[in-house]
């Protein structure tokens, strides 16, 4: 009774998130034609900051197509318990600052300082770093999108047994049901503010990725305070 209780909501799900993604997909791409027509219209002269503001806007939805397209193909292929690593020594302190510059550079991420400390400038560690950053993105991104704009979001690495590292944002937090859904595939929570901006993979995709790696990752959220993100990997992945 309970699994088919649980088989027709993730069916629901399921079927809402199709419609939810084909309007995701959608209302980009409507801007993009948009923009780009007004762009090349020749019953209007724009001016340089006109233009300079419409290809801003084409190139932003550009960003979040490829973001929503990614993570689907990512979710379809990630089943779940047997996930092929391609394992490397990398340097993860070089690693997570190449990834907080790059979060840092995204256009959503303008007003929002992302500090980032660590105690060592170096440290050889053994992981995917295709999907760990993946994952670890999707996290930042999270906080980002959730933090109040001007507010800083801090990213910390220490080096223990293996890795710990900790995103903390100050934003709206989550109730207690999107805590207790938050890694369900198609999920999105009602702390959600910008129902446009999200695919509910995004959680599911980064725990899979560092359970992939033997790792872990716990969640503590307050509403209307802020949530910390807490990814622990071991020294040795499996
Ligand atoms: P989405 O694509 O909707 O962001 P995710 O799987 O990444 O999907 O996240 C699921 C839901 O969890 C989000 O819709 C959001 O409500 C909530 N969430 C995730 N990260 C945070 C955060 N840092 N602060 C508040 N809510 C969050």
């Amino acid at each position: 009774k309970r699994n088919e209780r649980e088989r027709k909501k993730l069916d629901e799900m399921k079927r809402e998130w199709v419609a939810g993604i084909s309007h995701d997909l959608k209302t980009p791409l409507t801007y993009i034609t948009g923009y780009s027509a007004m762009l090349l219209s020749d019953q209007h002269t724009w001016s340089d900051e006109e233009k300079h503001t419409f290809m801003r806007n084409i190139h932003e939805k550009g960003i979040h197509m490829q973001e929503l397209i990614q993570d689907l193909s990512l979710s379809l292929q990630m089943n779940d318990a047997h996930l092929p690593l391609q394992i490397e020594e990398t340097d993860m302190v070089e690693f997570i600052r190449r990834l907080v510059a790059d979060v840092g550079n995204d256009p959503r991420a303008r007003d929002f300082p992302i500090r980032f400390h660590c105690a060592v400038e170096h440290h050889p560690f053994f992981f995917d770093a295709k999907l760990l950053q993946r994952a670890l993105h999707n996290l930042m991104m999270n906080a980002i999108i959730h933090n109040p704009p001007g507010t800083p979001i801090h990213v910390l690495l220490r080096f223990q047994e293996g890795v710990e590292l900790i995103i903390a944002d100050y934003g709206v937090g989550m109730d207690e049901e999107t805590l207790e859904h938050l890694f369900q595939k198609y999920f999105r929570g009602t702390s959600t503010d910008q129902p446009d901006d999200g695919t509910g993979l995004g959680m599911a995709i980064a725990r899979g990725f560092i359970l992939a790696h033997g790792g872990d990752i716990q969640v503590t959220s307050q509403s209307g305070k802020g949530t910390t993100v807490r990814v622990i990997l071991p020294r040795n992945p499996i």
